[in-house]
């Protein structure tokens, strides 16, 4: 039987659409945007020429296989630049994963507060998201083997992840890729790596090195200051590569995000310090914000997600509007299994300074 209207696959109506960080503050207040993870600093003032440079040729594709930026991380890397992929932001390539692996039927494994692309692009490909228990907000290695099953070929793991900061020792890492089939691809979405100052953390690439069912996704969206172009990169075996490579669109990064990407990954001396920039505000944030009574999950990212009371008034709801009101952006998370919480990026001095005094000012506790 024919029906009325068209009807989009299995799995598409079931997604709810993502819903990206507020942007705007009233009228008459400063904007202090705290609620997508952008750096503070934005990008190496390099990469914004050659991002310049590149709007000179608007009328000519750009280079389809985006060599100049493959070869700058290649390089920066010490990466074999055949095992490389680049993508229209690493949101792209976790859908081309999706594309490539994924039919109606499958499973793919993501962790109770992990990053919400995961389930879009599961859902899309009319596949069934399994979605794991954390364990103090961290993601937990053996719940996610125990929910491995013949039908599942993915398994998401952001580290760090976001919302939470929270992340898993290299060690256990390992540990879940050794309890996993060889026909399940475990796809490490390190899109804070950078930011990370622990002994015990790795991205990824030496596991992506030695396995053959291990990828490891990056993005110039965060450390880099480059959002808004949409350049994100995966480093995986030949064979994955290959497949999404085929199924990618023939350009599909833009010239400008090319050259401002090969640009900015060579800039080492400005990353460093805006790396030393998060370490200092990450650390002071979090002790000032524990100073006015909040709960603050430990984060070794760029943002700190803060738990507020149940008491009428004082809920994340209640601070993220008197937030709001003085000019601060933070992020609800209920979508996230937070529904008590806000998370905030770290900012300017400025920023950090500022919002801290206005979350004091709304605790009712005068200036920390
Ligand atoms: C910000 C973020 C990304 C980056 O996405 P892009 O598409 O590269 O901008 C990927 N994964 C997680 C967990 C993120 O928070």
């Amino acid at each position: 039987m024919r029906t009325m209207r068209p009807v989009p696959t299995k799995g598409v109506l079931d997604i709810e659409a993502y819903v990206p960080g507020k942007s705007k503050a009233p009228a008459g207040v400063t904007l202090h945007k705290l609620s997508s993870n952008e750096t503070p600093l934005g990008p190496p003032p390099a990469a914004r020429e050659a991002a310049a440079a590149a709007l000179t040729q608007l009328e000519v594709y750009p280079d389809g296989q985006s060599s100049a930026l493959k070869d700058a991380i290649a390089e920066v890397h010490g990466l074999d630049g055949r095992h490389i992929l680049c993508g229209n932001g690493s949101d792209e390539l976790l859908g081309l994963l999706c594309q490539c692996y994924l039919a109606p039927g499958d499973e793919a494994i993501h962790t109770e507060h992990g990053f919400l692309v995961y389930r879009i692009q599961i859902l899309a490909r009319g596949a069934t998201p399994v979605a794991v228990k954390e364990t103090d907000a961290t993601a937990d290695v053996d719940a996610i083997l125990a929910a491995v099953t013949g039908k599942t070929k993915l398994v998401f793991l952001a580290n760090p992840n976001n919302p939470t900061g929270t992340y898993l020792p290299f060690d256990e890492v390992r540990r879940l890729h050794a309890g996993l089939p060889g026909h399940v691809i475990l796809v490490l979405d390190a899109a804070y790596a950078e930011y990370v100052r622990r002994n015990d953390y790795g991205a990824g690439i030496e596991l992506v090195s030695s396995s053959e069912n291990v990828v490891m996704t990056r993005t110039f969206s965060k450390i880099y200051g480059l959002a808004g172009l949409r350049i994100g990169w995966m480093y995986g075996p030949e064979a994955i590569v290959d497949a999404l490579d085929r199924v990618r669109g023939p350009f599909n990064l833009n010239a400008a995000a090319i050259a401002a990407g090969a640009a900015a990954i060579r800039e080492r001396a400005f990353i460093e310090s805006a790396i030393d920039h998060n370490t200092r505000w990450l650390e002071w944030t979090t002790g000032a914000l524990e100073g006015l009574g909040l709960t603050v999950t430990p984060s070794v990212g760029n943002f700190v997600l803060v738990h507020f009371p149940d008491a009428p008034g004082r809920t994340a709801a209640d601070a993220d509007a008197f937030l709001t009101s003085k000019g601060f952006i933070l992020r609800r998370v209920a979508g996230y299994g937070f529904p008590n919480a806000l998370r905030m990026t770290i900012g300017t001095e400025e920023a950090n300074r500022g919002a801290v005094a206005a979350l004091a000012d709304f605790l009712g506790r005068g200036q920390p």
